[in-house]
């Protein structure tokens, strides 16, 4: 069941986001002991275990959408190679989310830059897979691009959703399902469509 971004909705996005779980959250993380799945879930439960507002817990959970980007039918087949599946997510979810949550996707990757490179403990604890795809994102920020990414209101944010996803990695950890989380994302869109 793909569908084209062009017929979603504010009604029915959710429920479509829903499905790509159901049906595609069992798939490999690549390099991490989770799947996809638990990995989101996962940002999203740690996020609500830490009294984190809704507009974290559902960043934490929908970060990673540019991976499932093939489902929305807009995208190259080039991009579903998943290189920048950050711009590919924020894409998606800037059409129906606040811009506080599309920036937390689309600036996820450039955040592990940016704490690779001002935080010399965060380094130390990345994981395996997370140092590896960091070589190939081009490595901790300059001190030019630490300066740029620090005007984005919404840093501290962009850097908490970060350490969600890089808490979100435990093989141990159980979670709701994503229908759990479905009233609070529906509640995100309502803020964005209210806003408008
Ligand atoms: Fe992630």
């Amino acid at each position: 069941m793909k569908e084209n971004i062009k017929n979603l909705t504010s009604k029915n996005i959710v429920e479509f986001i829903g499905s790509i779980f159901d049906r595609r959250g069992d798939e490999e993380y690549l390099g991490e002991p989770v799947t996809m799945g638990q990995h989101m879930l996962q940002g999203a439960t740690l996020a609500e275990e830490a009294g984190q507002p809704d507009q974290i817990i559902v960043a934490a959970l929908l970060h990673d959408i540019g991976h499932f980007t093939s489902e929305f039918g807009t995208f190259t087949m080039e991009d579903t190679e998943d290189r920048f599946h950050e711009d590919a997510g924020a894409q998606v979810l800037e059409k129906f989310f606040p811009k506080v949550i599309s920036d937390c996707c689309r600036f996820h990757v450039a955040a592990k830059r940016y704490l690779c490179a001002t935080d010399p403990e965060y380094f130390s604890k990345l994981s395996e897979a997370s140092l590896h795809s960091l070589s190939l994102q081009g490595g901790p920020m300059s001190s030019d691009e630490i300066s740029k990414f620090e005007e984005n209101p919404n840093l501290e944010k962009i850097i908490t959703v970060r350490h969600l996803d890089d808490a979100g990695k435990d093989p141990n950890l159980e979670t709701p399902d994503f229908w759990y989380f479905a009233p609070k994302v529906q509640s995100m869109i309502e803020q964005k469509t209210g806003a408008e």
